[in-house]
């Protein structure tokens, strides 16, 4: 049985959205769902395309490079396993690969991006967080990946070192 921080992981074997992720994962390959009809990218693995609804998809392989859009710091562990984190960093990355494209169909002034939510872990260890004053918003990262056995892995963030893309920016506190 898969485990991360002390929690057995299950992946039911006909979920292959989650499944195809977690397994990527333990090569050490990000992958994202690619929609077979309108070619759009999507972070949150699901049955249906979220902006067309079609129902066909492959894999594709992304750098795993992007940018914190957004984040949160936790406070309050729901689970047992994460009261040694608190307070801890959850980001969401918004990657290279699909950025800002013009939403398929042409509303007006939408956009589509590929943005995935996860942790923000240390880039040399990715069992321990990230320090709550080295997140904000505009910093760049990377995927890291842990081990949970033989079959899965996964995914997380850490900072990748590169210049931000902008004056970074995080709450006041
Ligand atoms: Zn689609």
């Amino acid at each position: 049985m898969a485990e991360y921080k002390g929690m057995n992981i299950f992946v039911a074997p006909n979920d292959h959205e989650h499944l195809g992720l977690f397994k990527a994962a333990r090569q050490h390959k990000l992958v994202v769902q690619k929609c077979a009809d309108c070619g759009r990218l999507r972070g949150h693995p699901g049955r249906a395309c979220p902006f067309c609804t079609s129902l066909n998809w492959d894999w594709q392989e992304v750098s795993g490079k992007g940018t914190i859009y957004s984040y949160e710091i936790v406070t309050q562990a729901t689970r047992p396993a994460f009261r040694d984190w608190v307070p801890y960093p959850v980001v969401l990355v918004e990657l290279d690969e699909q950025r800002q494209v013009p939403w398929q169909g042409g509303l007006e002034g939408h956009t589509v991006s590929l943005r995935m939510a996860g942790n923000l872990v240390k880039a040399d260890n990715p069992l321990e967080r990230e320090d709550e004053e080295r997140v904000a918003i505009g910093q760049r990262v990377k995927v890291v990946f842990v081990d949970l056995d033989d079959e899965l892995g996964l995914v997380q963030w850490a900072l990748s070192g590169e210049p931000p893309e902008h004056t970074p920016w995080r709450a006041p506190v």
